[in-house]
């Protein structure tokens, strides 16, 4: 399980791979190690079918992901000092991406081509969605854009200088006990004090909640990487959607704590594997966890036995 088409399949830490870990290990292990292989379209069909559900999306995950695309796209256009285009066109054009996956999804198409097709969970499990649900998703997407292209953060990036840009959407890395830890900023950059300010953007409905270990992965990156006191270092979680923002800022005790949380996390998931230094895992060791409230949103429904038994048939 740990090499397949030359390259090798390397134990790392996320923060979404350590929530998977948390709350069911057989998840767990379709996602990091047994779908490995299956992008060949001739590979085991265990593999092939798992690799299909990995690269599934429920609609919110699909919209947010559409909002921070668009996103990146204009801060990357401000960044090289260009004139962000108009937001209505950048909201038009999202959305006739969104449309073109939305054919795809209904139509399959992910089944040949899962990494290129959209495919969307509820296509998939034919879970019935009102017209009206991808109506206001489709508007919250839009509402997104325009919000973030009103609010103050792209006129805060305008003014930014090259060398104060520190990150857009790029994933990042750093090493905790041997082990790559990765974590991925929406945009970040150097106040003119010297410090720095990490955006982290939400769309939906919920109210801005910045704290939690992955915030935290961002300071403890940004006081390796950049060479910051915590003090130095403000994040901020802002709604775009809702136009809510909320801000914190970073102690000593926060970086000690996302430090120890990621620790603890690399040692209990290595502890599972049978070679942890080959990154070499067994399925007897990853049992299922099921329960209504995390099966119901799992990708992996259709293939897991123990959903089978519990729920019935999970296929599509
Ligand atoms: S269906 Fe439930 S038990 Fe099975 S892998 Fe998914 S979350 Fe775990």
């Amino acid at each position: 399980m740990a090499a397949a088409a030359g390259f090798r399949n390397e134990f790392s830490w996320s923060h979404s791979r350590y929530e998977t870990f948390k709350e069911c290990l057989r998840r767990y292990y379709y996602n990091y190690y047994a779908y490995w292989g299956g992008w060949n379209a001739d590979a085991d069909p265990f593999a092939r079918k798992l690799y299909i559900l990995k690269n599934l999306k429920n609609r919110y995950l699909w919209a947010g992901s559409a909002v921070h695309d668009a996103v990146a796209e204009i801060l990357e256009l401000v960044q090289v000092g260009q004139v962000p285009p108009d937001p209505e066109e950048v909201a038009e054009r999202t959305l006739e991406k969104m449309r073109t996956g939305f054919r795809q999804s209904r139509g399959k198409e992910y089944l040949d081509n899962p990494k290129r097709a959209v495919g969307l969970v509820e296509h998939h499990y034919n879970e019935p969605v009102a017209d009206e649900v991808w109506r206001d998703m489709a508007a919250m997407v839009r509402n997104s854009i325009l919000g973030f292209c009103r609010g103050s953060f792209l006129a805060s990036a305008k003014e930014l200088k090259l060398d104060q840009w520190l990150s857009l959407e790029k994933l990042l890395t750093f090493v905790i006990d041997e082990a790559k830890v990765y974590v991925k900023m929406d945009f970040a950059y150097r106040t003119n004090e010297g410090g720095a300010v990490i955006c982290d953007w939400k769309t939906g409905k919920r109210k801005p909640q910045p704290e939690g270990l992955q915030l935290g992965c961002y300071a403890l990156y940004a006081t390796e990487a950049w060479d910051l006191r915590p003090e130095q270092i403000q994040v901020i979680e802002a709604n775009i959607n809702i136009g809510a923002i909320g801000s914190a800022r970073i102690s000593q005790a926060h970086i000690d704590s996302a430090r120890s949380q990621i620790a603890t996390g690399i040692a209990a998931m290595r502890e599972r594997l049978v070679d942890p230094v080959g990154n070499v895992a067994q399925e007897s060791d990853f049992p299922a966890k099921p329960s209504s409230r995390l099966c119901g949103r799992c990708v992996y429904r259709e293939l897991c036995p123990e959903y089978i038994s519990q729920f019935g048939s999970g296929g599509s």
